[in-house]
Protein backbone atom coordinates (compact mmCIF):
# COMPACT_ATOMS: atom_id res chain seq x y z
CA UNK A 1 0.00 0.00 0.00
CA UNK A 2 1.58 3.43 -1.07
CA UNK A 3 0.68 6.19 1.16
CA UNK A 4 0.88 10.05 0.13
CA UNK A 5 0.37 12.91 2.66
CA UNK A 6 -1.43 15.73 1.04
CA UNK A 7 -1.83 19.83 1.85
CA UNK A 8 -4.63 20.88 1.36
CA UNK A 9 -4.78 24.44 1.56
CA UNK A 10 -8.78 25.86 0.72
CA UNK A 11 -8.08 29.47 0.89
CA UNK A 12 -11.18 31.87 0.61
CA UNK A 13 -14.44 32.39 -0.98
CA UNK A 14 -15.44 29.56 -3.04
CA UNK A 15 -11.74 27.53 -2.96
CA UNK A 16 -13.15 26.73 0.45
CA UNK A 17 -16.29 25.47 -0.59
CA UNK A 18 -14.99 23.25 -3.46
CA UNK A 19 -12.09 21.65 -1.29
CA UNK A 20 -13.76 19.05 0.93
CA UNK A 21 -15.77 17.63 -1.93
CA UNK A 22 -12.49 17.14 -4.08
CA UNK A 23 -11.44 15.77 -1.03
CA UNK A 24 -13.63 13.56 -0.58
CA UNK A 25 -13.87 12.37 -3.63
CA UNK A 26 -10.10 11.44 -3.99
CA UNK A 27 -10.36 9.53 -1.35
CA UNK A 28 -13.60 7.75 -2.52
CA UNK A 29 -11.46 6.69 -6.06
CA UNK A 30 -8.09 5.79 -3.86
CA UNK A 31 -10.09 3.41 -1.27
CA UNK A 32 -12.08 1.69 -4.89
CA UNK A 33 -8.91 1.50 -6.83
CA UNK A 34 -7.04 -0.13 -3.73
CA UNK A 35 -3.11 -0.28 -2.94
CA UNK A 36 -2.90 3.70 -2.07
CA UNK A 37 -3.69 6.14 0.68
CA UNK A 38 -3.81 9.67 1.15
CA UNK A 39 -3.27 11.16 4.48
CA UNK A 40 -4.56 14.73 4.17
CA UNK A 41 -3.58 18.14 6.65
CA UNK A 42 -5.42 21.22 5.86
CA UNK A 43 -3.33 24.49 6.65
CA UNK A 44 -4.12 28.37 6.66
CA UNK A 45 -3.63 30.98 3.67
CA UNK A 46 -5.04 33.33 2.33
CA UNK A 47 -6.63 36.70 2.27
CA UNK A 48 -9.06 35.49 5.38
CA UNK A 49 -5.63 34.25 7.14
CA UNK A 50 -4.07 37.61 6.62
CA UNK A 51 -6.98 39.61 8.08
CA UNK A 52 -6.87 37.31 10.92
CA UNK A 53 -3.24 36.95 11.71
CA UNK A 54 -1.54 39.68 9.45
CA UNK A 55 0.25 36.34 7.63
CA UNK A 56 -1.32 35.35 4.33
CA UNK A 57 1.12 32.58 4.17
CA UNK A 58 2.53 31.06 7.61
CA UNK A 59 5.93 29.86 7.58
CA UNK A 60 4.20 27.09 9.36
CA UNK A 61 2.01 26.37 6.25
CA UNK A 62 4.90 26.45 4.06
CA UNK A 63 6.97 24.09 6.04
CA UNK A 64 4.10 21.30 6.00
CA UNK A 65 3.34 22.08 2.15
CA UNK A 66 6.96 21.44 1.45
CA UNK A 67 7.25 18.21 3.61
CA UNK A 68 4.38 16.86 1.78
CA UNK A 69 4.44 14.49 -0.82
CA UNK A 70 1.77 16.94 -2.90
CA UNK A 71 -0.44 20.12 -2.19
CA UNK A 72 -3.89 21.09 -3.16
CA UNK A 73 -4.86 24.20 -3.16
CA UNK A 74 -8.10 25.68 -4.65
CA UNK A 75 -8.54 29.84 -4.37
CA UNK A 76 -7.18 32.63 -2.51
CA UNK A 77 -8.08 36.45 -2.71
CA UNK A 78 -10.59 38.51 -1.42
CA UNK A 79 -10.80 42.54 -2.97
CA UNK A 80 -12.80 43.33 -0.06
CA UNK A 81 -9.03 42.27 1.69
CA UNK A 82 -5.81 44.14 0.69
CA UNK A 83 -2.28 45.07 1.71
CA UNK A 84 -1.79 48.43 2.94
CA UNK A 85 -0.26 49.37 -0.40
CA UNK A 86 -3.52 48.61 -2.36
CA UNK A 87 -2.40 45.14 -3.65
CA UNK A 88 -4.25 41.76 -3.86
CA UNK A 89 -3.36 39.13 -1.31
CA UNK A 90 -2.12 36.64 -3.24
CA UNK A 91 -0.15 34.02 -1.41
CA UNK A 92 -0.75 31.10 -4.07
CA UNK A 93 1.74 32.85 -6.24
CA UNK A 94 3.85 33.79 -3.35
CA UNK A 95 3.78 29.73 -3.22
CA UNK A 96 4.97 29.20 -7.08
CA UNK A 97 7.91 31.11 -6.08
CA UNK A 98 9.34 29.74 -3.02
CA UNK A 99 8.95 26.32 -4.79
CA UNK A 100 10.31 26.91 -7.93
CA UNK A 101 7.31 25.87 -9.76
CA UNK A 102 8.28 27.05 -13.05
CA UNK A 103 5.55 25.26 -15.66
CA UNK A 104 1.81 26.08 -14.85
CA UNK A 105 0.48 23.24 -16.88
CA UNK A 106 -3.08 24.17 -17.94
CA UNK A 107 -5.25 21.40 -20.35
CA UNK A 108 -7.93 22.26 -21.73
CA UNK A 109 -10.73 19.66 -22.73
CA UNK A 110 -14.19 19.80 -23.97
CA UNK A 111 -16.47 17.73 -21.92
CA UNK A 112 -19.13 16.08 -23.58
CA UNK A 113 -22.61 17.69 -22.34
CA UNK A 114 -21.04 20.96 -21.55
CA UNK A 115 -22.17 23.35 -24.14
CA UNK A 116 -19.32 25.36 -25.67
CA UNK A 117 -19.19 28.78 -26.94
CA UNK A 118 -18.17 28.34 -30.53
CA UNK A 119 -20.66 26.96 -33.09
CA UNK A 120 -18.34 24.95 -35.23
CA UNK A 121 -18.94 21.01 -34.40
CA UNK A 122 -14.83 20.83 -34.27
CA UNK A 123 -15.20 22.56 -30.75
CA UNK A 124 -16.08 19.38 -29.36
CA UNK A 125 -12.83 18.02 -29.86
CA UNK A 126 -10.85 20.68 -28.56
CA UNK A 127 -7.89 18.83 -26.43
CA UNK A 128 -4.72 20.82 -25.71
CA UNK A 129 -2.38 22.25 -22.96
CA UNK A 130 -1.65 25.32 -22.25
CA UNK A 131 2.31 25.89 -20.03
CA UNK A 132 2.55 28.89 -18.19
CA UNK A 133 6.02 29.62 -17.32
CA UNK A 134 5.07 30.39 -13.67
CA UNK A 135 7.95 32.22 -11.58
CA UNK A 136 9.48 34.84 -13.89
CA UNK A 137 8.43 36.75 -17.23
CA UNK A 138 6.30 39.95 -16.22
CA UNK A 139 5.57 38.58 -12.97
CA UNK A 140 9.24 37.89 -11.99
CA UNK A 141 9.31 38.88 -8.20
CA UNK A 142 13.17 40.30 -8.38
CA UNK A 143 12.10 42.50 -10.92
CA UNK A 144 9.72 45.35 -8.83
CA UNK A 145 8.05 47.82 -10.82
CA UNK A 146 8.68 51.57 -10.16
CA UNK A 147 6.58 54.84 -10.30
CA UNK A 148 8.76 57.74 -10.59
CA UNK A 149 7.41 61.25 -9.96
CA UNK A 150 3.24 59.58 -10.09
CA UNK A 151 4.46 60.46 -13.76
CA UNK A 152 6.18 57.23 -15.13
CA UNK A 153 5.74 53.72 -14.16
CA UNK A 154 7.68 50.76 -15.03
CA UNK A 155 7.86 46.56 -14.58
CA UNK A 156 10.81 44.53 -16.15
CA UNK A 157 9.93 41.56 -17.77
CA UNK A 158 12.45 38.77 -17.33
CA UNK A 159 13.64 35.86 -18.90
CA UNK A 160 16.18 33.17 -17.75
CA UNK A 161 18.06 30.69 -19.69
CA UNK A 162 18.00 28.08 -16.76
CA UNK A 163 14.21 28.34 -15.98
CA UNK A 164 13.51 28.52 -20.09
CA UNK A 165 15.22 25.58 -20.34
CA UNK A 166 13.46 23.49 -17.89
CA UNK A 167 9.91 25.06 -18.81
CA UNK A 168 10.47 23.71 -22.40
CA UNK A 169 11.82 20.40 -20.91
CA UNK A 170 8.83 20.06 -18.95
CA UNK A 171 7.04 21.14 -22.18
CA UNK A 172 8.04 18.68 -24.63
CA UNK A 173 7.87 15.97 -22.19
CA UNK A 174 4.41 16.50 -21.59
CA UNK A 175 3.55 15.92 -25.95
CA UNK A 176 5.26 12.97 -25.71
CA UNK A 177 3.25 11.74 -22.47
CA UNK A 178 0.40 12.46 -24.27
CA UNK A 179 1.45 10.77 -27.71
CA UNK A 180 2.01 7.81 -25.97
CA UNK A 181 -1.51 7.99 -24.72
CA UNK A 182 -2.93 8.73 -28.00
CA UNK A 183 -3.63 12.02 -27.87
CA UNK A 184 -0.19 14.11 -28.59
CA UNK A 185 -0.81 14.11 -32.00
CA UNK A 186 0.29 17.50 -33.48
CA UNK A 187 2.93 19.45 -32.08
CA UNK A 188 4.32 21.92 -29.99
CA UNK A 189 3.69 26.14 -30.21
CA UNK A 190 5.92 28.40 -28.09
CA UNK A 191 3.92 31.59 -28.27
CA UNK A 192 5.95 35.47 -27.79
CA UNK A 193 6.54 38.47 -29.52
CA UNK A 194 9.46 38.35 -30.76
CA UNK A 195 8.86 40.53 -33.44
CA UNK A 196 8.83 43.15 -30.98
CA UNK A 197 11.16 42.33 -28.02
CA UNK A 198 14.67 41.15 -27.13
CA UNK A 199 13.26 39.02 -24.38
CA UNK A 200 10.73 37.33 -26.17
CA UNK A 201 13.69 36.54 -29.13
CA UNK A 202 16.08 34.99 -26.54
CA UNK A 203 12.74 32.91 -24.86
CA UNK A 204 12.11 31.27 -28.80
CA UNK A 205 15.80 30.29 -29.32
CA UNK A 206 15.94 28.98 -26.50
CA UNK A 207 12.80 26.97 -27.28
CA UNK A 208 14.21 25.77 -30.40
CA UNK A 209 17.49 24.77 -29.34
CA UNK A 210 15.43 22.44 -26.41
CA UNK A 211 13.10 21.25 -29.64
CA UNK A 212 15.92 19.90 -31.38
CA UNK A 213 16.60 17.18 -28.38
CA UNK A 214 13.13 16.03 -29.39
CA UNK A 215 10.80 14.36 -32.60
CA UNK A 216 8.10 16.37 -31.55
CA UNK A 217 7.41 18.72 -34.65
CA UNK A 218 7.60 22.97 -33.32
CA UNK A 219 6.38 25.93 -34.20
CA UNK A 220 5.98 29.27 -32.89
CA UNK A 221 2.82 31.91 -33.23
CA UNK A 222 2.91 35.45 -32.35
CA UNK A 223 0.55 35.93 -28.81
CA UNK A 224 -1.64 38.59 -30.63
CA UNK A 225 -2.13 35.79 -33.83
CA UNK A 226 -2.77 33.07 -31.43
CA UNK A 227 -5.85 35.04 -29.16
CA UNK A 228 -7.04 34.81 -32.60
CA UNK A 229 -6.37 30.92 -33.61
CA UNK A 230 -7.69 29.87 -29.90
CA UNK A 231 -11.05 31.24 -31.03
CA UNK A 232 -11.40 30.15 -34.83
CA UNK A 233 -9.86 27.11 -34.88
CA UNK A 234 -8.38 25.87 -30.89
CA UNK A 235 -8.94 22.01 -32.09
CA UNK A 236 -5.71 22.13 -34.20
CA UNK A 237 -3.66 23.08 -31.16
CA UNK A 238 -2.10 20.10 -28.63
CA UNK A 239 1.04 21.49 -26.69
CA UNK A 240 1.78 24.95 -26.24
CA UNK A 241 4.05 26.92 -24.24
CA UNK A 242 4.26 30.84 -23.29
CA UNK A 243 5.61 33.34 -20.78
CA UNK A 244 3.82 34.01 -17.43
CA UNK A 245 2.04 36.59 -18.05
CA UNK A 246 0.74 35.80 -21.95
CA UNK A 247 -0.18 32.69 -20.24
CA UNK A 248 -2.22 34.30 -17.70
CA UNK A 249 -4.39 35.88 -19.82
CA UNK A 250 -4.80 33.23 -22.98
CA UNK A 251 -5.69 30.51 -20.18
CA UNK A 252 -9.10 32.42 -19.13
CA UNK A 253 -9.46 32.53 -22.56
CA UNK A 254 -8.80 29.19 -23.09
CA UNK A 255 -10.99 28.22 -20.58
CA UNK A 256 -14.07 29.67 -21.80
CA UNK A 257 -13.57 27.64 -25.19
CA UNK A 258 -14.90 24.79 -22.71
CA UNK A 259 -17.27 26.03 -20.55
CA UNK A 260 -15.47 28.93 -18.39
CA UNK A 261 -13.49 28.94 -15.36
CA UNK A 262 -15.41 25.89 -13.43
CA UNK A 263 -14.18 23.47 -16.14
CA UNK A 264 -10.08 25.01 -16.01
CA UNK A 265 -7.95 22.68 -14.02
CA UNK A 266 -3.96 23.36 -13.05
CA UNK A 267 -1.00 22.25 -12.01
CA UNK A 268 2.10 24.54 -11.09
CA UNK A 269 5.40 21.73 -11.25
CA UNK A 270 8.75 22.31 -10.31
CA UNK A 271 11.85 19.98 -10.19
CA UNK A 272 10.62 18.43 -6.74
CA UNK A 273 7.22 20.13 -5.91
CA UNK A 274 4.00 20.05 -7.37
CA UNK A 275 0.50 22.17 -6.88
CA UNK A 276 -2.65 21.29 -8.29
CA UNK A 277 -5.60 24.13 -8.40
CA UNK A 278 -8.19 24.84 -10.18
CA UNK A 279 -7.56 27.72 -12.76
CA UNK A 280 -10.44 29.85 -11.03
CA UNK A 281 -10.28 32.37 -8.23
CA UNK A 282 -12.28 32.70 -5.19
CA UNK A 283 -15.00 34.10 -7.12
CA UNK A 284 -16.39 36.34 -4.24
CA UNK A 285 -19.83 37.26 -6.15
CA UNK A 286 -21.03 33.57 -5.88
CA UNK A 287 -19.37 32.54 -2.86
CA UNK A 288 -21.70 31.28 -0.09
CA UNK A 289 -24.63 30.70 -2.46
CA UNK A 290 -23.86 26.78 -3.39
CA UNK A 291 -23.19 28.22 -7.20
CA UNK A 292 -19.32 26.72 -7.37
CA UNK A 293 -18.59 24.39 -9.91
CA UNK A 294 -16.50 22.27 -8.56
CA UNK A 295 -15.41 20.61 -11.46
CA UNK A 296 -12.14 22.57 -12.20
CA UNK A 297 -11.01 21.29 -8.36
CA UNK A 298 -11.82 17.33 -9.07
CA UNK A 299 -9.86 17.57 -12.19
CA UNK A 300 -7.02 19.01 -10.56
CA UNK A 301 -7.19 16.30 -8.26
CA UNK A 302 -6.53 14.08 -10.82
CA UNK A 303 -4.07 15.59 -12.11
CA UNK A 304 -2.39 15.40 -8.62
CA UNK A 305 -3.08 11.78 -8.61
CA UNK A 306 -1.72 11.28 -12.19
CA UNK A 307 1.40 13.18 -10.82
CA UNK A 308 2.16 10.91 -8.10
CA UNK A 309 1.70 8.04 -10.73
CA UNK A 310 4.92 9.66 -12.68
CA UNK A 311 6.56 10.36 -9.80
CA UNK A 312 6.30 7.20 -8.25
CA UNK A 313 5.68 4.63 -10.90
CA UNK A 314 2.26 3.91 -9.44
CA UNK A 315 -0.55 2.44 -11.26
CA UNK A 316 -2.96 2.12 -8.75
CA UNK A 317 -2.76 6.26 -8.10
CA UNK A 318 -3.19 6.79 -12.39
CA UNK A 319 -6.04 4.31 -11.72
CA UNK A 320 -7.53 6.30 -9.32
CA UNK A 321 -7.17 9.51 -11.79
CA UNK A 322 -8.49 7.88 -14.41
CA UNK A 323 -11.79 7.30 -12.37
CA UNK A 324 -12.00 10.84 -11.50
CA UNK A 325 -11.87 11.94 -14.87
CA UNK A 326 -14.26 9.43 -16.08
CA UNK A 327 -16.63 10.00 -13.51
CA UNK A 328 -16.73 13.55 -14.57
CA UNK A 329 -17.39 13.23 -18.02
CA UNK A 330 -19.84 10.63 -17.24
CA UNK A 331 -21.81 12.58 -14.64
CA UNK A 332 -21.81 15.74 -17.70
CA UNK A 333 -22.52 13.22 -20.43
CA UNK A 334 -26.92 13.24 -20.71
CA UNK A 335 -26.39 16.95 -21.07
CA UNK A 336 -28.39 17.21 -17.80
CA UNK A 337 -25.93 19.55 -15.36
CA UNK A 338 -25.75 23.36 -16.30
CA UNK A 339 -23.74 25.10 -14.15
CA UNK A 340 -23.99 28.37 -13.42
CA UNK A 341 -21.42 29.77 -15.59
CA UNK A 342 -23.31 27.98 -18.02
CA UNK A 343 -26.72 29.78 -17.39
CA UNK A 344 -28.10 26.89 -15.29
CA UNK A 345 -28.96 26.32 -11.96
CA UNK A 346 -26.84 22.77 -10.84
CA UNK A 347 -24.70 24.01 -8.34
CA UNK A 348 -22.13 22.63 -5.97
CA UNK A 349 -23.89 20.05 -4.75
CA UNK A 350 -25.70 18.63 -8.02
CA UNK A 351 -22.09 18.22 -9.73
CA UNK A 352 -20.49 16.71 -6.40
CA UNK A 353 -23.80 14.22 -6.12
CA UNK A 354 -23.36 13.61 -10.04
CA UNK A 355 -19.43 13.05 -9.82
CA UNK A 356 -19.10 10.52 -6.83
CA UNK A 357 -22.33 8.55 -7.65
CA UNK A 358 -20.72 8.27 -11.40
CA UNK A 359 -17.02 7.41 -9.13
CA UNK A 360 -18.68 4.88 -7.42
CA UNK A 361 -20.64 2.73 -10.03
CA UNK A 362 -17.89 3.22 -13.38
CA UNK A 363 -16.40 -0.06 -13.69
CA UNK A 364 -12.64 -0.42 -12.79
P1 LIG B 1 -8.98 36.06 -9.83
O1 LIG B 1 -9.08 37.55 -9.96
O2 LIG B 1 -8.09 35.60 -8.74
O3 LIG B 1 -8.71 35.33 -11.11
P2 LIG B 1 -11.89 35.88 -9.56
O4 LIG B 1 -12.62 34.94 -8.68
O5 LIG B 1 -12.22 37.29 -9.41
O6 LIG B 1 -10.36 35.54 -9.34
P3 LIG B 1 -12.14 34.26 -11.90
O7 LIG B 1 -11.73 33.07 -11.18
O8 LIG B 1 -11.42 34.63 -13.14
O9 LIG B 1 -12.11 35.56 -11.05
O10 LIG B 1 -13.68 34.09 -12.17
C1 LIG B 1 -14.42 35.05 -12.85
C2 LIG B 1 -15.89 34.75 -12.60
O11 LIG B 1 -16.20 33.45 -13.12
C3 LIG B 1 -16.22 34.68 -11.13
O12 LIG B 1 -16.46 35.93 -10.61
C4 LIG B 1 -17.45 33.77 -11.15
O13 LIG B 1 -18.60 34.49 -11.45
C5 LIG B 1 -17.12 32.80 -12.28
N1 LIG B 1 -16.52 31.57 -11.75
C6 LIG B 1 -15.21 31.38 -11.47
N2 LIG B 1 -15.03 30.13 -11.00
C7 LIG B 1 -16.24 29.55 -10.96
C8 LIG B 1 -16.70 28.27 -10.55
N3 LIG B 1 -15.89 27.32 -10.07
N4 LIG B 1 -18.02 28.01 -10.64
C9 LIG B 1 -18.86 28.92 -11.13
N5 LIG B 1 -18.49 30.15 -11.53
C10 LIG B 1 -17.20 30.47 -11.46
Amino acid sequence: MNSYSIAVLPGDGIGKEVTEPCVDLMHLVCARIGGLKLTTQTLPAGANTYQQTGNALPDSTVQQARAADAILLAAMGDPAIRYPDGTEITPQIDLRFILGLYAGVRPVRSIPGVPVPLADKRAADIDFVLVRESIEGLFAPNAVGTLTNDSVATETLVITREVSEKLFNATFGLWEKRRKTGRGTNRVTCIDKANVFGAFAFFRKIFYEVASQYEAPSEHAYVDAMAMHLLTRPWEYDVMVTENMFGDILSDQAAALVGGMGYAPSADIGDKHAVFQPCHGSAPDIAGKGLANPTAMFLSGAMLLDWLADKHDDNNARKAADLIERAVFAAFADGKLRTCELGGDSGLFDVTNAVSSAAKNLSI
